[in-house]
């Protein structure tokens, strides 16, 4: 393999397209029907570089029109995901020994095969799970990003650690890999996540069971492929979708794994975290649980904010991707002395907002993921209605596909349920606050800590923030959501995870442990 190593430079983020320029828009429109010519596709597992088909399959449907489905992938039994650990355990004795650079080739190789297929990529996204050009875009520049940055930062980790110096002796300090990882993603940044949790436990030495989420399977069949591609040798990454019931928790327990990469809702994170704390015979360490959950973030807009900017901010972080970002705002607090204001220009904003299929860039919104989810906000939405105000929206946009209206519902106490549990969908709860400390009291009252903003352009206003905010990413005059890699370490606190800060500097030390080595001189 030749080094790009010697020569490679700083990291920077990925430009994200707005898809004006007419050339990115006709390359859009011609990955859109590529993808599309393939919908239907099999795709198998790949068990230590084998493809294996199964006779079940998990159908991925494009949720802006459920009757077409976009590809299947074969699902694997309990006795494939055992295989699955088995051949990741293998292919450990041999990945553990190549060096931190080496490592990092594969990362950066595959970056630049995804920088060439990233308009088939962002149009699988727009189909596989409803994204916009853009939101797909995001997604997979972000994915771009991780596997760049997280290259570099194996690269860091791979220089001498000081360790204080001793008369008589020779000490180092060097970062070894964990073992076997379950890489457990969301489907909602099914690229970004999906890549970013991968790539790290793998530049860092450990190989990995991959059991994507059933509604972005084929994206993660894409990458598995794509790893293979760019040299990944076989068994470092197992590729088992499946049953989080079924094979999940086989993963989870197995005494094989060393470490669990999860990202997704609270409930499932706090299962997998009960799971892995029980050790299994023959199990010869305590498992290390990464989960990054949910959210409930809030946008504060003191009373002297700018009231413009603040709906923008907040139209944009409640509705972006239909509000399925664990960062979306789902809690405007607004200062009283504003609060009408604000709630009538928010109305005039999200009014403009268009619903429908993604794969046509005038919508704005696409389709929520699948149809339990449809259930689950129309049901929040139904409780909303008797918890507040509705202000726009409130029901079913459209006949096909699983759309939603943005709605807006003011008036909502603080503990009211829609202003305490995660939505995950394109609803708003507006909350009307007394004054600053009021509303600052307000926005921790959730268990919650992942994002939060604050419009102010008030310096004592922002300082206080800074200090009681309680969230893993703090904003102000600026959207909740969009955090990039590098820039804007992510993670959240309490119920929100482990603060794990993904694209950050701390991120890869979380798949590696240290080993002191002392030698008498
Ligand atoms: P989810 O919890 O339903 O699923 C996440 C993953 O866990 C999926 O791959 C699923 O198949 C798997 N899973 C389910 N049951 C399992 C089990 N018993 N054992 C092992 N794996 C199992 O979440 P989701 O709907 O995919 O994603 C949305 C959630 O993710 C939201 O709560 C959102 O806030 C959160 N999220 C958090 C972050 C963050 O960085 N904090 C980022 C993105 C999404």
């Amino acid at each position: 393999m030749t080094s790009t190593i010697e020569r490679i430079a700083p990291f920077k983020n990925e430009i994200v397209k707005n898809f004006q320029d007419p050339a990115d828009a006709a390359a859009m429109k011609a990955a859109l029907d590529e993808v599309r010519a393939a919908f239907g596709k099999h795709y198998p597992l790949v068990i230590d570089g084998r493809k294996i088909e199964t006779e079940k399959k998990i159908r991925s449907l494009n949720p802006a029109d459920p009757e077409q489905v976009v590809g299947l992938t074969s699902s694997a039994s309990k006795a494939q995901a055992n295989e699955a650990v088995e051949a990741a355990a293998r292919a450990f004795e041999s990945w553990k020994r190549l060096t931190l650079p080496e490592r990092a080739e594969y990362l950066l190789r595959a970056a630049a095969l995804l920088k060439q297929r990233r308009f088939a990529y962002d149009a699988l996204l727009v189909y596989e799970v409803g994204k916009s050009w853009p939101e797909a875009d995001g997604d997979i520049a972000e994915a771009i990003d991780f596997l760049e940055f997280y290259a570099r930062e194996a690269l860091r980790y791979a220089e001498p650690h000081p360790v204080v110096p001793i008369d008589g002796e020779r000490n180092e300090m060097i970062y070894i890999p964990l073992g076997v990882g379950a890489v457990i993603p969301p489907w909602n940044f099914a690229g970004a996540i999906m890549m970013g949790m991968t790539a790290a436990a793998i530049v860092t030495g450990n190989t990995v069971v991959l059991k994507p989420s059933s509604d972005s399977a084929i994206i993660a069949a894409w990458f598995v492929d794509l790893l293979t591609e760019a040299g990944v040798p076989r068994g470092v990454v197992n590729f088992v979708p499946g049953s989080g019931s079924e094979i999940g928790d086989l993963i989870v327990s197995h005494p094989q794994i060393r470490f669990i990469s999860f990202t997704g809702s609270k409930e499932v994170g706090l299962h997998i975290n009960e799971l892995a704390a029980k050790p299994q015979p023959g199990q010869k360490w305590i498992k290390r649980v990464v989960a990054e959950m949910g959210g409930k973030d809030s946008i504060v807009v003191a009373a002297d904010a700018d009231v413009d900017a603040a709906v923008e901010g907040v139209a944009v972080s409640a509705f972006g991707f239909q509000g399925q970002k664990c960062s979306a705002c789902s809690r405007a607090i607004v200062d009283e002395k504003i609060y009408d204001e604000f709630v009538d220009k928010l109305k005039t904003r999200v009014a403009k907002i268009t619903v429908g299929d993604p794969s046509d860039p005038k919508n704005y919104m696409g389709p929520v993921v699948n149809e339990a989810a449809l259930k689950s906000i129309s049901a929040y939405i139904d409780k909303g209605l008797k918890e507040g105000r509705l202000i726009s929206g409130g029901k079913r946009a459209g006949e096909k596909g699983y759309f939603l209206e943005p709605t807006v519902i003011a008036d909502v106490a603080p503990n009211a349920t829609i202003a305490q549990e995660e939505i995950f969908g394109p609803v708003l709860a507006i909350i009307k606050a007394k004054d600053f400390d009021d509303a600052m009291h307000i926005a921790n009252n959730t268990e919650f800590g992942l994002t939060g903003s604050l419009y102010s352009k008030d310096e004592k206003k922002i300082e206080r923030a800074r200090d009681d905010f309680f969230v893993g990413n703090l904003y102000f005059n600026r959207k909740s959501t969009g955090a990039m890699v590098g820039a804007h370490p992510f993670g959240g606190f309490n119920m929100s995870g482990t603060d794990s800060k993904a694209g950050g500097r701390d991120y890869l030390l979380l798949f590696m442990q240290a080993k002191t080595i002392s030698r008498k001189v």
